[in-house]
């Protein structure tokens, strides 16, 4: 417990450690700097790929059999959460453990913005630079292109990627401040990528490392490898995956390799929800609602699976709720780091959710921001989505109420039904908006400024 931390003197902790039975009930962050044990640390992190798009969440199409395989020998977590549905504020969020609105990044970066992540805020990779892990991140970055926002700045020893989404120009390729490639060759990227980070693996396997692996696809626009294209019976987008399913099997090849499997926690996941009007070129959000930039399910939850050998169990299924935003101070608690000094982290240890089948999530509710408007709200099996007044005063439209145990598609809204429900996670989401800033409730209606026809303002030339 975080609690005990303060209380703990040195006698006490080395008499506890002295007792197998006193030992194994220590917090683990004291047994982690006790034993000097600080275990490696992989996030492969996706970019718009859906709920579905992957052979052990359900695709009819792509095979996935690396990806299937980890599932097998981890968990799996089918109520796993990022905190914004576009690439920007999720990527904010997972490093730093706090919600968009409180980073600084909200929206979707472009080429023309200066701004990025705050440095205020510190990252995962600066949070375990304090205790001496090697750190890289390798792939699409997206949360500032120019200093001090780029990973190096950022606590990463090193970056090899693209500084923003494929889609925009000029589409650098970047190796830690200086372009190497531009533009990038897109269909190389997930092979170069991975070559990187195999290297990155051999060069560390004695060190403690966090290796962050946010790939570019599949992002569009699609590319493939010569080797993946055309072969997947998913289409492009089926080739892009597959080889992202390969890249990951490269990696989880050389860990084993290594030697450092039972130490090292391998986590996958996307960013966001696929961009389904796409179409062909985006994925699959099936069985949930909506895709990219919604904040209905397809929108913000994700594919999710955790691997760590000895330490989480194998074929478990996690159906609590998970947040990309718990990566920092799980990853920080196991490595005996000590959390951000001054403020609160949204994120909280989940490290019991990934070890122990049965443990509960420690989130009271989940909060679904559009850019700076709080959505909607979830809080056990109950998810509302809010709506606001207007802005001439009038009531805005009554919010919707889903069961997500039973209607995991958000198809029956039982608002109505349950009054008192919509009433309580409504006054928790007004709290959420006090304490992590915001407005409340999506809808808000713009004062109509009445339409200049092409005759008047011809008549004013
Ligand atoms: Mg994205």
């Amino acid at each position: 417990m975080e609690g005990d931390r303060p209380s703990m003197n040195r006698r006490n902790f080395l008499r506890a450690l002295a007792g197998g039975a006193a030992a194994a009930s220590l917090p683990a962050w004291a047994l982690a700097k006790a034993t000097g044990e600080r275990p490696n640390f992989v996030v492969i992190f996706t970019d718009d790929q859906g709920y579905q798009d992957l052979g052990c969440f359900g695709s009819p199409k792509i095979k996935t059999p690396n990806l299937d395989r980890m599932a097998a020998e981890g968990m799996k977590f089918t109520d796993f959460y990022v905190a914004a549905s576009v690439c920007s504020p999720s990527r904010a969020a997972l490093l730093t453990g706090c919600y968009p609105s409180r980073t600084g990044v909200t929206r979707v970066l472009f080429p023309r913005d200066k701004t990025g992540l705050k440095t205020e805020t510190k990252t995962i990779a600066e949070v375990l630079k304090t205790r001496g892990y090697a750190t890289a991140c390798i792939g699409k970055w997206h949360l500032g292109h120019k200093p001090p926002h780029l990973p190096t700045f950022r606590g990463f020893d090193s970056y090899f990627g693209i500084p923003y989404s494929n889609d925009m120009r000029p589409t650098p390729l970047m190796r830690n401040t200086e372009t190497v490639e531009e533009p990038a060759n897109q269909a190389t990227l997930t092979q170069r990528y991975t070559e990187e980070a195999v290297a990155f693996l051999k060069a560390n396997k004695d060190k403690p490392f966090f290796l962050y692996l946010p790939h570019t696809m599949p992002h569009v626009p699609l590319a493939a490898s010569e080797r993946f294209k055309g072969k997947s019976a998913g289409g492009l987008y089926g080739d892009v995956i597959e080889e992202i399913d390969w890249s990951a099997g490269e990696i989880l090849k050389a860990i084993k390799e290594l030697g450092i499997d039972s130490k090292t926690l391998v986590i996958y996941t996307s960013d966001n929800g696929p961009w389904l009007s796409k179409k062909a070129h985006g994925g699959c959000s099936l069985p949930l609602r909506n895709g990219k930039f919604s904040t209905y399910e397809g929108g913000m939850r994700m594919p999710c699976i955790m691997r760590w050998p000895g330490k989480i169990p194998t074929g478990t299924l996690c159906s609590e709720m998970a947040l990309t935003m718990d990566f920092l101070p799980t990853l920080a608690k196991l490595a005996g780091a000590d959390l951000p000094a001054g403020y609160e982290l949204n994120g909280k240890d989940i490290s019991a959710l990934m070890t122990r089948p049965g443990a509960k999530t420690p989130h009271e509710a989940f909060f679904y921001y559009r850019g700076t408007t709080l959505e909607a709200i979830r809080s056990g099996k109950w998810k509302a989505i809010l709506y606001a007044k207007g802005s001439d005063g009038q009531p805005g439209r009554p919010h919707e109420l889903y069961d997500l145990k039973a209607d995991i598609s958000e198809k029956t809204n039982v608002a109505a039904e349950n009054a008192d429900v919509v009433k309580r996670l409504a006054a928790l989401a007004a709290a959420g908006v006090k304490a992590n800033g915001g407005k409340f409730g999506r809808g808000v209606r713009k004062k109509k400024t009445p339409k200049k026809t092409p005759q008047i303002r011809k008549e004013k030339r």
